[in-house]
């Protein structure tokens, strides 16, 4: 206990606190950590990883604690948690700064005037820039600028050795890509420079229902092909064969409804939505979740010819699912972004579909929700089957072969990245298959 006494006497070791750590927003899993840290600057960062090395102790780095499956939980090692790593600052017209655990809300609330905003946004704005480029961060406009660790032009890392570390496409590049999606395995990310795109002044979306997959996907194609709306999002939803198409623009000058929606075949449109708070529109509120359900979430990236298939026959039947408040499945289509990010394995074609299934279940439902995590594994053996990949927007609980299949020839670079970044295994290993050795 000596040898680790340094770490722990600059950490917090009160219960209430390291229990608001044990979970994620999964909550299929409680881990109560031994410590929780929450540094204030790089500098402090810096300090406890170096001091966690020393003395043994292993990371769990946590931001919004958005992720499911249990990556940012540990019961034998402390939490970092990020988030009072919150400056947001400006680097040109097109560029902004923020340290990895702003969340993404607030980021968004900052930039209001500047009519920019992140080319991509992920729909929580309580999820952080660290920990969404820790995944890959796909959302609405992901159809013109891909993913989010697609338009980061540079990082700053504390790596498992204390360096801390700018890196970019043209410097220290093997850092860049290890931890855009590197799923916190190899550094923590202190500061993103984020591009920034123009927006509108207003936000309008049209909420469309159709009752027929085969005209959706007619017009989900279409848009996608003529880049017609800033934003799309389907949703297919636990009442019946109900989808629904989410179109948004944003504007300068009063849209013509009538021509922008004529083309479209849908059955009825439900809701037109008008804002000015463009950056926030596309974002669900915090109340809309409660971190007391169980959430059996899964995500994928498919190549675009599973659209049709995917559409007509959705492979979680919502209507037998147990009854939570909520549970739908969701897609937003995508693009390759401007930088390739080689740990975000995504199908080689473009566009491609991000699919999402999203379950919540009441806090006595707790088998029902584990069922459901073993039927979204078959799930997803389908889609890989399909060409699909597994976004890791949370724990998959993969076996070795399951890693090998999902990373193919970037599993040994990643090997090599962990060997080079962090080589005494400081950040927890998390269920992910970099690591060697017998430290869990
Ligand atoms: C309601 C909801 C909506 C969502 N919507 C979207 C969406 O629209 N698009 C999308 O792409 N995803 C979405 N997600 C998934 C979400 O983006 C990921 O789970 C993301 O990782 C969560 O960010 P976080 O800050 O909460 O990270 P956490 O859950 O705290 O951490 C997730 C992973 O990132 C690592 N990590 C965290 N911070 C850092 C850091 N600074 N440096 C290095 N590694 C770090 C952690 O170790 C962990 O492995 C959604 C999740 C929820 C719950």
């Amino acid at each position: 206990m000596t040898k680790r006494k340094h770490f722990f006497q600059g950490a917090i070791r009160d219960l209430e606190q390291r229990e608001a750590r044990a979970f994620d927003f999964g909550r299929m899993t409680r881990r109560v950590p031994e410590a929780v840290a929450t540094p204030r600057s790089v500098e402090e960062a810096v300090d406890l990883v170096r001091c966690a090395s020393r003395e043994g102790i292993q990371l769990a780095v946590r931001g919004g604690g958005h992720s499911q499956g249990g990556q940012t939980l540990t019961d034998h090692g402390a939490v970092l948690d990020t988030t009072r790593l919150d400056r947001i600052q400006p680097a040109g017209p097109d560029l902004v700064r923020a340290q990895g655990g702003v969340r993404w809300g607030d980021l968004v609330d900052s930039l209001e005037g500047t009519r920019r905003l992140p080319a991509v946004l992920v729909d929580i704005g309580e999820a952080t820039v660290g920990g969404t480029l820790a995944a890959g961060g796909v959302g609405t406009t992901s159809h013109r600028y891909g993913a989010q660790v697609e338009q980061v032009e540079q990082l700053e890392v504390v790596t498992g050795t204390g360096e801390r570390v700018r890196c970019s496409p043209t410097r220290n590049a093997g850092l860049f890509d290890a931890v855009r999606s590197g799923q916190g395995q190899f550094g923590i990310i202190t500061e993103a420079w984020i591009r920034l795109r123009p927006a509108g002044a207003r936000f309008r979306q049209y909420e469309l229902h159709y009752h027929d997959y085969e005209r959706l996907a007619d017009d989900f194609e279409r848009t996608v092909e003529a880049d017609c709306f800033d934003h799309l999002r389907v949703e297919i939803r636990h009442r019946g064969n109900l989808f629904a198409f989410l179109v948004g623009i944003e504007y300068d000058e009063e849209p013509d409804d009538g021509r922008l929606l004529g083309a479209l075949g849908h059955d009825e449109l439900a809701f037109t939505r008008d804002t000015a708070s463009v950056g926030r529109a596309g974002m669900f509120p915090s109340w809309g979740f409660s971190w007391l359900h169980y959430h059996p979430w899964r995500d994928w990236l498919l190549p675009w010819e599973t659209l049709r298939s995917v559409l007509a026959e959705p492979l979680l039947d919502l209507e037998s699912t147990p009854r939570g408040p909520w549970s739908w499945i969701g897609l937003y289509p995508g693009r390759r972004g401007e930088v390739e990010a080689p740990l975000f394995m995504r199908p080689p074609q473009d566009p491609l579909i991000s699919y999402s299934i999203l379950t919540v279940l009441g806090e006595f439902q707790y088998e029902q929700a584990t069922e459901l995590v073993e039927k979204l594994e078959d799930i997803d053996r389908e889609l890989v089957g399909l060409g699909g990949k597994s976004y890791l927007s949370g724990g998959v609980g993969y076996s070795p072969a399951q890693w090998e299949q999902h990373y193919g020839e970037m599993l040994e670079q990643g090997i090599k990245w962990k060997q080079e970044f962090d080589p005494d295994q400081v950040f927890h290993r998390a269920g992910m298959p970099f690591a060697a050795g017998p430290r869990t």
